[in-house]
């Protein structure tokens, strides 16, 4: 157990509200059946990615801001398969860090 507990450093840096604003509004927001996508920047393989004090992977950002800390370093999987997605409710903790 160390102070690692986010292995982006989402815990750190997502203490002001301003932050969060900025990254909701290029979230398209739709009901919670459907995807919702990440209308920002891009980070290499596809997913979205947000400079709050550092580059910040959208989805782990949206996971942390409604359902709350990551636990240990584990992956954020998106079972919709939609990289750029920002729903909760599409992702679920993964049980190692790999990555598909
Ligand atoms: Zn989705």
């Amino acid at each position: 157990m160390g102070e690692e507990t986010f292995p982006f450093g989402c815990g750190k840096f997502l203490t002001k509200s301003s932050d969060l604003l900025r990254f909701w509004t290029k979230v398209e927001l739709k009901n919670v059946d459907s995807c919702w996508e990440w209308q920002g920047a891009r980070f290499g393989p596809g997913y979205g990615q947000i400079m709050i004090g550092r580059p910040l992977l959208a989805h782990r950002v949206a996971y942390l801001d409604i359902v709350g800390p990551i636990p240990g370093r584990r992956t954020i999987r998106l079972e919709c398969g939609n990289r750029l997605c920002c729903n909760p409710a599409h992702m679920v903790v993964a049980h190692n860090g790999h990555v598909r």
